[in-house]
């Protein structure tokens, strides 16, 4: 086999506890998934989930213990952070039912979902595609994946960000709108999951912008912290 040119690398993440990496396929987001976030959105209430994608090569992917580098993007002038959590699934399928959905995760990371709002924004008011806004280059910042196991209760996390040392964001995994099980019977209605897709959860309320210079701490309880900052 020979290709006009070489390939594109494989994206892949650190795992906690082995030297074997995680290789990713997809990148999967639900959108606007705490009430709290919502509101601030200028939504209410419990909508359907929906979703929407990044590019795998869009993450910047941070070993434990460093700080990464995400060089502040093109185009826009109102850079906002969204701290997630970021299911890592394991074993693929369509149609898993939320009772079976914990089968098919391999473990749990936290991740930002870096968004350029105000291109969000132009879009939705245009009702054309986000991608401009959430997948562009280096938008997703993650640190190691913690295998499941390993992770604790996952379900009852408190989930944080801080920019220079000050807090955004504070809350609970339990507020999310549709938990993680019900967000992969979901998402595996519409796509066929695979080993290597990531699922980036949603965000709770405080979101705001960042910019060059600035350095954002992120921290899940029981799968460390994500440290990154703004070049
Ligand atoms: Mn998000």
């Amino acid at each position: 086999m020979s290709y006009l040119f070489t390939p594109p690398a494989t994206v892949a993440v650190p795992v906690v506890g082995q030297s074997a990496l995680f290789p990713v396929h997809r990148i999967y987001c639900v959108g606007r998934n705490y009430e709290e976030h919502a509101k601030e959105m200028g939504f209410t209430g419990r909508e359907p989930p929906f979703f929407f994608l990044k590019p795998a090569d869009a993450l910047v992917v941070v070993p434990a213990g460093d700080t990464g580098t995400m060089p502040y993007p093109s185009l826009t002038k109102n850079l906002h952070h969204e701290i997630e959590l970021v299911v890592a699934i394991g074993k693929g399928g369509k149609n898993i039912a939320a009772a079976q959905a914990f089968d098919h995760i391999y473990g749990y990371a936290v991740g930002l979902d870096m968004t350029r709002r105000d291109l969000q924004g132009e879009m939705k008011k245009q009702g054309r595609p986000w991608s401009i806004g959430k997948g562009f280059d280096h938008s997703a910042p993650m640190g190691p994946i913690t295998p499941a196991e390993l992770a604790g209760d996952v379900v009852n996390a408190e989930i944080w960000l801080q920019v220079n040392g000050q807090d955004r964001q504070r809350s609970h995994i339990n507020k999310l709108i549709w938990n993680i099980a019900e967000s992969i019977e979901h998402l595996s209605a519409a796509w066929e999951l695979q080993p290597g897709d990531l699922i980036f959860t949603g965000t709770p309320e405080g979101v705001a912008a960042v910019v060059s210079g600035d350095v954002m701490h992120g921290h899940i309880t029981g799968l460390g912290d994500l440290q990154v900052k703004v070049v």
